[in-house]
Formats: C-alpha cells, structure tokens, sequence
C-alpha cells in the first residue's frame, strides 16, 4: 500500500520549516515594515525592492488550467533542475536509500544522487531505447526511493512506451515514480499528469527551458500529489523563484501560440534535417525522434564531433556513454544553421 509517511525521510516530515515574512501575513494591502526591505524602491527601474511571492499562486492559478491539474499538485522550481534536487532530498537517506535510472539518460538525476551519496542503481535501456521492465522491477528493493524514467529520453530522443511506464506505476509503492516530460510539447503523447489522481506514486516533471524557448529564466514544474507538493514547499528556498522570473513566465503563458508555432517550426526543421542527413556518407544511422534532438551515429563520431567544434559548429558527444557508442547528439537549430551543419558534414 502507498504510504507517503513511509517514503519521505522521517526528520523532513517532522521538520519545522522557515516561515518568511510573506507566510506570515499574507495580505496585499499595508505598511509593510516585516522584511527588512528598502521601502524607497530598487536602483533599477521595477519593484524589485520587495520579496516575491513564495508560492507564485498567479503562475500557478494560470498553469492549473492550461495543465488541467489543482493548484496544490503544482510546484514550481528554479528550473526542473530545482525539483530533481528537491525529490532526492525529501525521500532518500544518504548511503542508504537508493534511486533507479535507466541509462542513457539525463544526467542530473546521477549527479543529484551523488552530492546526496545516494546509490544508484543502473538499469540500461534496450538497444531500442525503450524500457526494461522486468530488470527495472527486479531491481526495486526495500530501500528503493525513486524510480526516474525520461520520457522523451535524452539523449536518444524518443518516447518511453506507455504501458511500460504504467507497469512500473503498478508494481512500485514504496517510493516515487518520476515521468521527465522536459521533451512533451514536442510530441502528441498525453502527458501523465491527467494520472495524477489514480497514481499518488506518479511525479511529473516539466520545464520551459526548450520548447517554451525560456531556458535562460530558469523556470520548471513539478506536478504531484498535494502531500508530495506540500514536502517539497517545506524544504525549498522560501523565495526560490525571483519576481523577474515569475513577472516573464507570467508573460510567457499568455504566449502558448508562440510556442505551438515555434513546435511546428522545429519539427518541421527536423524532419528536413534527418532527410539532409541521410544523403550524407558519414552518417551511419538517424535513431526516430519525438523531441528536438536527433542522435545520429557515424563512422569516426570523435574525429566528427572535433571537425564541427573547428568549424564553430557545437553538438554533443555522447559516443563515450552506454548504448551510444559511435553517436552524437544534435539539437535542432534554424533551417540555416541545420543546413551550415550538413554542408560541414558533406565536407568533412
Ligand atoms: C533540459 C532538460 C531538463 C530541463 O531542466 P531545467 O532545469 O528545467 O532547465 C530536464 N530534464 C531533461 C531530461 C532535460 O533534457
């Protein structure tokens, strides 16, 4: 039985968290003299002078519709970066507790477990870059706290079967399921957050780092149940997103058009690019892609990879990781900088 009292570590249910000024009176009207603040106003033009919003209830009011889920199963993080942080902390004794990931795949989950000295447990995905089911499940045990499944993956690009993502939610109740829907608008593929109710083991992640085209602001959501959410307010920073970042998000969401043209545009770019490279010699393989990277395999992935840096051409090496072996990672540019990228190729 799922027992959330049993997954978060015991001193964090029982902490008492730090209440900030902005907790303590919540009002909008008065003399606010509770913060230390400069009441005459910021050196730069705008309000910066006072704390923003801990909780950003109007982002949250606008993203609850948009995302069909309840104002308290949204957190909002300083990137998705802040929550992947966050989860391990809230559920993972150091040394003790332990996460699963399936490599390849993102690599601040890894990174985050490490600063906490938390095991982690590799289950690699299948040639294919789709789940092993069985070994996943094989691999849960007692002191099992997160399971992370990056669906689209990165590096490879492609979405996580489904079923196989449900299987784990139902035969993991002792700790967390993470979805990483960093890569969602680039795909048709409902997002599991309209599972939230039926799974109180299920934690989605998103971001507007890429699609939203907002990497720079350092903005990201994590969709839960309330208890869940609830934890990870009590162990944030009080003021963990700042009022330039919410004041443009806020300006952002009622820019969602932009952002579905400029989805259309880059899988459009995509698609014209895997047509160019095919054409290309070097090019050994072009793994299918639901999100805006491609990883493509070649003949001399290093020597490549060295020539396009020369070239003042970036991509990711990802040759030296498991199951990418000969490839790098290309993120979709404009159509001029993809067709600089295969001109290079086709001359390299
Ligand atoms: C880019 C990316 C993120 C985004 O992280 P932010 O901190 O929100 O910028 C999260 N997960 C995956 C898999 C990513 O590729």
């Amino acid at each position: 039985m799922f027992s959330l009292s049993n997954i978060i570590r015991h001193h964090i249910l029982t902490l008492t968290p730090y209440a900030s000024a902005r907790d303590e009176y919540t009002g909008k009207e008065g003399i606010f003299l509770d913060a230390n603040e400069n009441p005459f106003g910021a050196v730069i033009e705008g309000n910066y002078n006072r704390y923003p919003d801990p909780y950003q209830w109007a982002i949250k009011e606008k993203l609850a519709v948009i995302k069909g889920v309840r104002l308290g199963q949204i957190f909002l993080g300083n990137g998705s970066d802040e929550a992947i942080d966050l989860l391990i902390r809230a559920t993972c004794e150091p040394k003790e507790d332990n996460i699963i990931i399936m490599p390849p795949t993102y690599g601040m989950y890894k990174v985050c477990a490490d600063i906490q000295n938390t095991p982690v447990q590799q289950v690699p995905l299948t040639p294919d870059f789709q789940m092993n089911v069985d070994a996943v499940l094989a691999a849960i045990n007692s002191h099992t706290k997160l399971i992370w499944v990056c669906s689209p993956n990165n590096p490879s690009g492609n979405l996580i079967k489904r079923e196989a993502i449900i299987q784990v939610l139902d035969n993991f109740k002792t700790g967390f399921v993470v979805v990483d829907e960093a890569y969602i608008d680039f795909t048709e593929a409902e997002s599991f957050t309209q599972l939230l109710d039926t799974y109180p083991n299920l934690v989605v992640l998103q971001t507007f780092s890429k699609a939203w085209g907002l990497a720079a602001l350092r903005f990201g959501m994590a969709f839960a149940s309330e208890d869940l959410i609830k934890i990870l307010n009590k162990i944030k920073y009080p003021y963990n997103l700042n009022s330039a970042t919410q004041s443009l998000i806020l300006e952002a969401l009622g820019n969602e058009d932009k952002k579905n043209a400029y989805v259309a545009h880059i899988l459009q770019a995509r698609a014209t690019l895997e047509a160019m490279l095919q054409e290309v010699a070097l090019v050994k393989k072009i793994y299918p892609s639901d999100s805006n990277q491609l990883l493509v395999k070649f003949d001399d992935a290093k020597g490549v990879f060295k020539y396009l840096i020369d070239k003042k051409i970036i991509t990711r090496d990802r040759s030296n990781v498991q199951l990418c072996e000969g490839c790098i990672r290309i993120s979709i540019g404009t159509d001029t900088e993809n067709a600089s990228l295969v001109e290079a190729l086709k001359a390299y």
